[in-house]
């Protein structure tokens, strides 16, 4: 018997063509759980909920706000949807598919996986680049505009900035040739994970408090409010490339003095 998923998936693949899937279709759920996701933190930074695990004490005013909710739409429409129907032949050369039977879950695991290590890679080595004085102020520094992150500022960078990540997002599918399903998971927990790291809010139950080497907001927040030339913290998920790379110490420097100062305050 077909499970739920694979109903789901029938239903689908029976109603849209492969192409209407791999452009329209994904470009609508990116958008549904980037949106869905990152609206939250904005409505939390402006009225004030959860203040005591906010990460800064700035915060955007709501023109500020909306300024990055509006580009951001015109980015996706003018840039990810063009980029999307224009790669999906290069997709379908690479081994795209999208008909059942869905692949097993060892499968979608071990290759999910495996674009989040190597997209934290490759994604390493180019922000480090970004952060070269040149390519920051022509390209990087767009990203950065935004010093006080909220979940939406994850996707607000330069077209070229857009392009190259991008890159780093598709590299491993391209290796790999997924199904459609594989890369439909891969794109929405990358989006989850990357709101999340700009969400601007460290909470008991936030995910890096749980998962070794995972970074998250504590981690990419110091990035954005440290000048650019020193703030180090350059992998996009976890936190071993850094730390090999020697580009961590000002935040391992900065958290070691937070500890010691709450120890103090507990021992006064
Ligand atoms: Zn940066
Ligand atoms: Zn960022």
């Amino acid at each position: 018997m077909a499970s739920p998923i694979e109903s789901a998936w029938q239903y689908l693949t029976s109603n849209f063509s492969e192409f209407q899937l791999a452009t329209v279709v994904t470009f609508l759920l990116h958008e549904s759980v980037f949106f869905l996701s990152g609206l939250p933190s904005l409505y939390f930074e402006r009225f004030g909920l959860f203040s005591k695990y906010k990460i800064q004490k700035k915060s955007n005013t709501p023109s500020y706000q909306d300024r990055c909710v509006w580009r951001l739409i015109k980015y996706h429409v003018c840039v990810n949807l063009p980029l999307m129907t224009a790669s999906y032949p290069a997709f379908k050369f690479m081994g795209l598919r999208s008909s059942l039977p869905l692949p097993p879950w060892s499968e979608v695991v071990s290759q999910v996986l495996f674009y989040f290590i190597l997209e934290d890679f490759v994604f390493y080595w180019g922000h480090r680049a970004l952060h070269t004085k040149w390519l920051y102020k022509h390209v990087h520094s767009v990203h950065h505009e935004y010093a006080t992150p909220f979940g939406l500022t994850s996707e607000y960078a330069h077209p070229a900035e857009i392009l190259f990540l991008g890159f780093a997002t598709i590299v491993g599918p391209a290796l790999t040739g997924p199904h459609l399903f594989t890369l439909w998971l891969w794109m929405a927990l990358r989006v989850l994970e990357t709101v999340e790291c700009h969400s601007g809010y460290h909470f008991p139950w936030s995910p890096s408090n749980f998962l070794p080497l995972y970074g998250g907001s504590d981690f990419h927040d110091y990035h954005h409010r440290v000048l650019y030339t020193k703030s180090g913290n350059y992998s996009s998920t976890f936190t071993y490339m850094d730390w090999i790379f020697g580009t961590d110490k000002g935040y391992r420097k900065m958290k070691a003095l937070e500890e010691v100062g709450e120890m103090d305050a507990k021992n006064l």
